[in-house]
């Protein structure tokens, strides 16, 4: 009896000190893990977030980059903070492919994170540097093709998007060159454009002021219709490449075990931060805007990634693509 009570009575202290502690939260600024280097796609997009939800938490949402191994140092990070509410991660389709691409994981996405919801897919667009020889889709194929052997391909590292629409685009063209990986396509963009690497697949977040003020070449977008920002852009399936498609998902997470009553509060801010009009007008300019609203969810998060596991497991042991 004597034990009954006092269980009772620590469960509702627990209780109230959890929803005291969540009124309060966040009481001082909470850092944002990107997995990728600064001036990358996920780093646009993670601090066009933590600049929506600062203002509903109306505390500082710091981004900290933390690039390498495709994501997963990043992700190690965060599975590793305080779950106190005051680390996320932003994170993308990598966090799906990963336990396929790595034959040594040491975090468990369906077990070792707690969710908060979707937040965007990106399309990505096809790119070279700027003197790379080939001045369409076709001349491009067809320069791949022959020259296959001297040319190489920048990505973000096993797993990372690029390296993913990288491996499709050479089965694609039955090509295999080079892939020089890169902590994030922030500086992978920059070696592009100093011609250290000849062309890849980035995201539209971090191409689009690079297509539109000419300074890559460009021969088409992953998406399976055009993107508003580039609309001159055709789509690589319009232009041949039938079916090929990829668009780079994100989503927000945090540490195992964060309280309930914290998790409430980010999701409401992130869902809220989605709606805000400067992220809204940021994205478009960028290529993309937030998930439907049914999917900036925790449950819509939990299911979706299971669901791309199972899509993604098969398909990358089929390539027989691993790193240890
Ligand atoms: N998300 C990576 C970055 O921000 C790029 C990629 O996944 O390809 O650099």
């Amino acid at each position: 009896m004597l034990k009954n009570i006092l269980r009772t009575s620590i469960a509702a202290a627990l209780c109230i000190a959890g929803s005291a502690f969540a009124q309060s939260y966040p009481t001082r600024p909470v850092v944002m893990i990107v997995p990728f280097a600064a001036g990358g796609p996920t780093d646009t997009l993670g601090r066009t977030l933590a600049a929506a939800m600062a203002k509903q938490f109306k505390q500082s949402v710091l981004v900290e980059n933390v690039g390498g191994a495709g994501g997963n140092i990043g992700v190690m990070r965060a599975v590793k903070a305080p779950a106190d509410g005051y680390t996320l991660l932003l994170h993308h389709i990598g966090m799906a492919t990963s336990p396929a691409l790595y034959r040594k994981m040491d975090y468990n996405p369906l077990t070792d994170l707690e969710y908060i919801g979707l937040v965007a897919d990106v399309p990505m667009t096809l790119i070279a540097k700027p003197d790379f020889p080939a001045n369409n889709l076709k001349e491009f194929i067809a320069y791949v093709k022959s020259n296959k052997a001297k040319l190489n391909l920048a990505n973000a590292g096993l797993g990372a998007a690029s390296h993913l629409c990288g491996l499709m685009l050479m089965s694609t063209l039955e090509a295999d060159v080079q892939t020089i990986p890169y902590t994030g396509t922030g500086p992978a963009m920059t070696a592009l454009l100093g011609g250290q690497v000849d062309f890849m697949c980035d995201q539209t977040t971090n191409t689009t002021g690079q297509i539109q003020s000419k300074k890559v070449k460009v021969y088409g977008v992953t998406t399976r219709t055009r993107v508003a920002s580039l609309p001159d852009i055709p789509t690589l399936d319009e232009q041949g490449m039938k079916g090929f498609e990829v668009a780079v998902w994100h989503a927000l997470y945090a540490p195992k075990n964060t309280p309930k009553a914290v998790l409430d509060t980010d999701v409401k801010a992130m869902q809220e931060g989605l709606k805000d009009a400067d992220l809204k007008a940021q994205l478009a300019k960028l290529g993309t805007e937030p998930v439907a609203a049914n999917r900036q969810t925790p449950e819509a998060l939990r299911t979706y990634l299971k669901s791309e596991i199972d899509k993604w497991g098969p398909v990358i042991k089929k390539a027989g693509q691993y790193a240890d």
